[in-house]
């Protein structure tokens, strides 16, 4: 079968199309037939290669995906052939300190799908049935793909890592991507008024769509510090969700408020920082990671999801055959949402 990926670690250069063998879904697993895939900054860096993550190659991209349940593992009974699902990319051993007081984020062995794992963006794959859930009624396998590993990752950062409550100041710091127009959703849903500060003024209007209270934009002549001290009218937030990292974290720590809590889901620009650890303290303010989501969080936002108060955001939508077009679109001043690839084809069971 068809994947798209690649042989050899490197850039844009190295992205191909793939063959690998047939998976066979092994016990308590489901085989689905993928009608969607989408991409992340995390397949950037997946191509590149990850210091400490091998990958079998050759190696198929992205890490979320939806389609359609080709064939059941042995004790698998609760779903049917052809029932359409997404996929929650997060793998568990299930066996683990963490997994068993249900923190399943927290596993010791914790892996993500397209990373440490073959990918969505092939014809079949086989996953743990916790990992196959129903795709909301009336989703297109498009919006299927769009949802799973940015909304988990902004569910977890906002509500379980930040702590935000209703009544919370919240900026999210950078609009491209995937993660923020979800970030500002979830912002919204827990009650927060919501910033967004961007290098780019074209995301206002797309950012308002989804309930963001204010937008700021910043650059090298007037800094992300002094732009979100003025928008917080001088009192700082209670909560910051940056996922830009080198450039902006020193900015974002300069920003927050009394007791205010940073959130780093990821590190788009860079991962090293330099910053004045006296902010830290004199404003009681803290710094903590947060990465993907548990089984119960994952649940809980797709709920969201599938009763309409979350919406997926989608960039684009590739025919699979333009695979390298769609990846090179993550590197796009303009995005805003998710990069689909669409198909590979229906497959022999029909639409
Ligand atoms: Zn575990």
């Amino acid at each position: 079968m068809r994947g798209f990926g690649f042989s050899e670690h490197g850039g844009t250069d190295r992205l191909a199309y793939v063959d690998l063998p047939e998976p066979s879904p092994g016990p308590g697993e489901v085989r689905v037939r993928l009608r969607a895939a989408a991409f992340n900054r995390l397949d950037r860096f997946t191509l590149a290669g990850i210091p400490g993550v091998t990958v079998e190659r050759p190696h198929v991209l992205g890490s979320d995906g939806a389609g359609v349940v080709e064939r059941l593992g042995e004790g698998v009974a609760d779903l049917a052939l052809g029932d359409r699902v997404l996929l929650n990319p997060g793998l568990w051993d299930g066996t683990c300190d963490a997994c068993r007081r249900g923190d399943e984020a927290m596993c010791r062995s914790y892996r993500i799908v397209g990373e440490h794992t073959q990918g969505t963006a092939t014809e079949l794959l086989c996953l743990p049935r916790r990992n196959v859930r129903p795709l909301p009624e009336g989703w297109t396998f498009e919006q299927g793909a769009a949802a799973p590993l940015v909304f988990q990752t902004a569910w977890r950062a906002l509500r379980t890592v930040a702590g935000l409550v209703p009544g919370d100041r919240l900026a999210v710091v950078g609009a491209g991507g995937g993660v923020a127009p979800a970030a500002v959703q979830v912002g919204r849903l827990l009650g927060a008024t919501v910033t967004v500060a961007s290098r780019n003024r074209t995301k206002e209007e797309a950012v308002a769509r989804l309930g963001a209270t204010s937008f700021v934009t910043f650059d090298d002549a007037t800094p992300l510090d002094r732009v979100l001290w003025q928008a917080s009218e001088k009192k700082g937030f209670d909560v910051i969700f940056d996922s830009v990292g080198a450039p902006t974290l020193p900015r974002s720590l300069r920003a927050v408020g009394r007791g205010g809590r940073i959130v780093v889901i990821g590190a788009t620009a860079g991962p090293v920082v330099e910053l004045d650890v006296r902010t830290l303290f004199w404003r009681q303010a803290s710094i903590r990671g947060s990465t993907m989501a548990g089984a119960r969080e994952f649940d809980e936002v797709l709920g969201h999801l599938a009763s309409g108060e979350l919406r997926p955001v989608i960039d684009v939508t590739f025919p699979f055959e333009d695979g390298p077009a769609a990846f090179r679109r993550l590197d796009s001043a303009e995005l805003f949402g998710k990069v689909v690839l669409r198909g590979p084809g229906p497959g022999p069971e029909g639409p």
